[in-house]
């Protein structure tokens, strides 16, 4: 057992489209959503990773609520997930304050709570650019090709960069020291 000295204080929020799930392998249906795709190599055993160590972990996604049902479901990752902030029942896509907002009420988090909340993401656009100017650590993972990763202002600059997963594990973990400071 941990006792709560050593429980993280840290508070990951997550990107889904390659940042756990890999956008090129997804399947969709007549109406657009997703009915199964793969997942990034290392994002399973680094997600599950994360939660085991006491992590809460917060999914702030754009797309369809079902979209996300089945992939989650599929490879059995709901459980690693203590929220989720979905674009579709938002009403608004990242870097929308609100998706973030919407994060931070269903964690019961507050401002005073925005240094100890990390955004990881794989778009400086909406991830890196909605963390930044939300006021919370903005982590790029830049492992799919798909966007271009280059920031085209200063709130698209992100605070740290990785470039698979697994690399989170560390980098979380140097996050979470530093936070209790
Ligand atoms: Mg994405």
């Amino acid at each position: 057992m941990m006792n709560n000295e050593q429980k993280p204080k840290l508070i990951i929020f997550t990107d889904s489209g390659d940042t756990i799930i890999d956008e090129s392998t997804e399947i969709r249906n007549e109406d657009g959503i997703v009915v199964s795709a793969k997942t990034i190599p290392g994002a399973i055993e680094t997600l599950k990773a994360l939660y085991d160590q006491g992590y809460t972990i917060a999914l702030v996604a754009d797309g369809e609520a079902q979209s996300f049902e089945n992939v989650y479901s599929q490879h059995e990752l709901k459980y690693c997930f203590k929220t989720w902030t979905i674009s579709e029942i938002v009403g608004k896509q990242k870097p929308a304050r609100i998706m973030f907002e919407d994060a931070m009420q269903k964690n019961n988090l507050t401002d005073d709570d925005k240094k100890r909340i990390v955004m990881i993401g794989n778009n400086v656009k909406k991830d890196i650019a909605g963390a930044n100017m939300f006021g919370i650590t903005s982590i790029l993972l830049d492992w799919s090709p798909r966007y271009n990763m280059i920031p085209e202002s200063p709130e698209q600059v992100p605070d740290y960069i990785v470039h698979k997963p697994e690399e989170l594990l560390s980098l979380i973990k140097e996050l979470d020291i530093k936070c209790r400071k």
